[in-house]
């Protein structure tokens, strides 16, 4: 572990604490999921053993985990002690007992724990009889607001990531990816086998979605074959490999190419949605409400009557997971801050016909919008 990262995590621990404080909470209770690796770069073991970090409010971070595990953990005597927990232990007293002031007050109502969004069910329901009387909230409500808020190492990773995913898209889009004759699964196995090789971890998903399959705006890939004629919609994205087994951080990007020459109605739309996506990027400014972003996109939609097929959100923030605060989205009237990363990436989707996606991931900067995808957004035309 590099005493750079070292400092990050020691910067996130007190950001966690006043917020803690912020909110009178009394501590966070952190499990499998993005939150633990980004507080202190440890990823917990999907196990049915619990690892678990106490962060109290006003008292020394545990970090509760199955002792065989502990040979795993980096080591931080400055932010967390290690509490291995043996086979016939119960994981859940030592969670209590590492609560110090907050688990005496558990016998009162008044005490607030926020837990991990991705905590299994079972710890959850094991920690509430144990305190019965406490109050529980999510932990994006503590941790949620402070991972939206990128700093520079962040942004730096997050380009990085951008970066790479931006070299496979003008692979696509300059042909050097054949289309015509493979299936759409085949494509998806080399779009993955790029991502890595340009400095992903591992690839979170790859669609490629052909023809009518690009209606559907989660499709996968199928074993359908891709003909000359067609739109190729592709959305992908990994998690990007980082140095001392610091959390890593995600690409998304889509873009769309055509086998051939596209229709003009299809390529008329296509221009809307450049057009669309450009005009919500630049709109996506400090202070400006993601339900803002959301309409900048939708308004310049419906000038082609194309918003009544915009079927989901604008975006959603990016990080070390790939969907996460700020959602770009109806109804979010936060304003965006400096140093929010999030996805634009509105879409049309003509059931049976066709569809199309462009997706570029932004970070609000006191500066303004700055895109980190840039890779061309215009239909490029493939004749393979
Ligand atoms: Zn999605
Ligand atoms: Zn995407
Ligand atoms: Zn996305």
């Amino acid at each position: 572990m590099s005493n750079d990262s070292a400092a990050v995590f020691a910067k996130r621990m007190d950001r966690v604490r006043a917020q803690l404080s912020a909110t009178g909470t009394d501590a966070v209770l952190l499990s499998v999921g993005p939150d633990l690796p980004w507080l202190i770069g440890y990823q917990a073991m999907p196990l049915e053993r619990l690892t678990m970090l106490v962060v109290p409010v006003d008292g020394p971070p545990t970090l509760v985990i199955p002792a065989f595990e502990v040979p795993r953990v980096v080591p931080h005597p400055d932010l967390f002690t290690i509490g291995g927990w043996g086979e016939t232990e119960d994981p859940v007293a030592n969670v209590v007992a590492a609560l110090g002031r907050s688990a005496r007050a558990a016998s009162a109502a008044t005490v607030r724990l926020a837990v991990g969004d991705h905590t299994w069910a079972r710890f959850v329901v094991d920690l509430q009889s144990a305190m019965p009387k406490a109050q529980w909230v999510r932990s994006a409500e503590v941790v949620g607001p402070l991972r939206a808020v990128k700093d520079a190492a962040e942004i730096a990773s997050l380009q990085r990531a951008a970066d790479g995913v931006d070299r496979v898209a003008h692979a696509l889009r300059t042909g050097e990816i054949p289309l015509i004759g493979r299936t759409e699964a085949d494509v998806s196995a080399e779009l993955s086998r790029r991502i890595v090789a340009e400095g992903h971890a591992k690839v979170n998903f790859a669609i490629v979605a052909s023809g009518a399959n690009a209606a559907s705006p989660h499709h996968h890939a199928s074993d359908k074959v891709i003909r000359a004629g067609e739109v190729v919609l592709c959305d992908f994205g990994g998690t990007t490999a980082e140095p001392h087994g610091e959390p890593g951080y995600c690409s998304d990007i889509t873009r769309c190419v055509y086998t051939g020459e596209p229709p003009a109605e299809f390529q008329e739309a296509f221009d809307h949605l450049a057009a669309a996506q450009a005009k919500a990027v630049e709109a996506a400014v400090v202070g400006v409400t993601g339900a803002f972003v959301d309409s900048v996109a939708r308004d310049r939609l419906a000038e082609a009557d194309l918003d009544q097929w915009f079927l989901h959100r604008l975006g959603h923030g990016i990080g070390v997971e790939e969907h996460e605060e700020p959602y770009l989205v109806q109804g979010n009237d936060l304003p965006l801050v400096e140093g929010n990363a999030f996805s634009i990436e509105p879409g049309f989707y003509i059931s049976g016909k066709w569809g199309a996606r462009i997706e570029d991931i932004v970070v609000a900067t006191a500066e303004g919008p700055l895109a980190l995808n840039r890779v061309g957004h215009d239909l490029a035309i493939v004749e393979a």
